[in-house]
């Protein structure tokens, strides 16, 4: 399942174009990021660890969690904290460091 784009988050600077292995992320005439070949992304979250702005979010797929179970990074310079929202809307943040001294 492709990431979810809020538009009204997005600033359009090309991350998530960049990082995305298979090369499935492209920015509209708006400069606003849309996955262009949904059945091609195999949710790496490469593009949604990548954007600073807060504009992509993982849907958990159906196998692992109905709606409204979600995945959600906040990244910031060494780490990023990760907001899990299981199916009961139970709520678990994890810190994951992403850089080392
Ligand atoms: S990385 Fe985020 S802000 Fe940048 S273009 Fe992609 S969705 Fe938009
Ligand atoms: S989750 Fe991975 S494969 Fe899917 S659009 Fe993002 S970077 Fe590309």
């Amino acid at each position: 399942m492709p990431p979810v784009v809020y538009q009204d988050k997005c600033q359009g600077c090309g991350k998530c174009e960049e990082i995305c292995p298979g090369d499935l992320m492209e920015l509209n005439e708006k400069k606003k990021a849309f996955c262009r070949a949904k059945r091609d992304c195999w949710d790496c979250m490469a593009c949604v660890k990548a954007c600073r702005f807060e504009a992509l979010e993982t849907r958990i797929p159906y196998q692992l969690g109905y709606y409204p179970a979600r995945l959600i990074p906040k990244v910031r310079e060494k780490e990023i904290e990760w907001t899990c929202i299981d199916i009961n809307g139970k709520v678990d943040k994890f810190l994951v460091k992403t850089h080392n001294k």
